[in-house]
């Protein structure tokens, strides 16, 4: 067996069961919430679907193993978009049930044939959490890279859809504290190393000053100690990478922060997903609870797929 299928199968079944939880909630606010929290997988709610449906989130996350177990290239992905989009690539039962706006967009301008790197939104606007809900496999692909090609691609990658520079630096973040994840590193002392790590590789780049303070909160100050009231969750890149952060932080186990996630509101699904390929890398497929994962949908294609991804990536390695 190959040495990356458990981490490969932690990250693509964190990300769905994550977002399979926050689906029936989804919109719904945290004070609602708190009176009715999400304690188990359900079924209904929000979009009317059985327990165990993910969403775009993982629909485009998949999308992006699949280009990664071939020979991975940009143009790839963006079939597999495409063909999500068209003609219900990897849905779980067969159907688009969302999709974000400027992600929506992005997928018209690759199916005119514009150049990947030039198909997504690069204004200032275009900051909602849909590169960095779909990211997480790459870690595997870059996790070998010097920094700048790490930096590079992620680039790349989220521009497909996303190409303003701080949905690529949330991406970056995120997969920065995966690979360290991946390495077995506890999650208190790589949040630590990204601070000191991260602010001079970006000045180095010399990206502009106004953006990397915007991630201050998780770059200067202790993010954990923060209230949840402090954290939001809704569509806003910033907010959603903060929230993942904090819900890994704050809890002990891969259900207490995939529930926390979700049990925040609004964008929950998205929160969910997020936090849950964080929670699935560090506490292991093993910890994801068996009765959320019998109930996720497509579960045999999905652990297919992550055997497809494993050789590929061994083999090329
Ligand atoms: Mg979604």
């Amino acid at each position: 067996m190959s040495l990356l299928l458990p981490q490969i199968r932690s990250v693509l079944f964190g990300v769905a069961v994550g977002d399979a939880l926050g689906v029936p909630v989804e919109f719904v606010s945290r004070y609602a919430l708190r009176r009715n929290p999400v304690t188990d997988m359900r079924g209904y709610g929000t979009h009317f679907l059985p327990a165990g449906t993910w969403s775009d989130d993982s629909s485009l996350t998949f999308c992006l193993a699949e280009a990664l177990s071939r020979d991975f290239s940009l143009k790839t992905l963006a079939d597999n978009f495409v063909r999500w989009a068209r003609q219900n690539y990897w849905t779980p039962y067969g159907e688009v049930f969302d999709i974000g706006i400027t992600t929506a967009e992005a997928i018209r301008e690759l199916e005119k044939g514009t150049d990947p790197e030039q198909a997504g939104c690069a204004e200032e606007s275009c900051n909602g959490n849909g590169s960095l809900m779909r990211i997480l496999p790459l870690v595997f692909y870059i996790k070998n890279m010097p920094v700048a090609q790490r930096f590079d691609i992620t680039r790349k990658v989220s521009s497909l859809t996303h190409a303003h520079i701080r949905s690529i630096m949330a991406c970056f973040y995120y997969l920065e504290f995966a690979a360290r994840l991946l390495d077995r590193t506890g999650p208190f002392l790589i949040y630590e190393q990204l601070k000191k790590e991260i602010p001079p590789f970006w000045k180095s780049l010399k990206l502009p000053r106004k953006e990397i303070n915007l991630f201050c909160r998780l770059l200067d100050d202790d993010i954990y100690e923060l209230p949840e009231e402090e954290m939001k969750s809704g569509g806003y890149v910033l907010d959603t990478l903060e929230a993942s952060v904090w819900c890994l932080l704050t809890t002990a186990s891969f259900k207490e922060a995939v529930l926390k996630a979700v049990n925040l509101g609004h964008d929950s699904d998205t929160t969910g997903a997020v936090t849950g390929g964080l929670a699935g890398l560090l506490y292991g497929f093993d910890n994801i609870p068996d009765e959320w994962l019998r109930q996720i949908a497509r579960f045999n294609d999905i652990e297919n797929l992550a055997r497809r991804m494993a050789k590929k990536l061994t083999e090329s390695s």
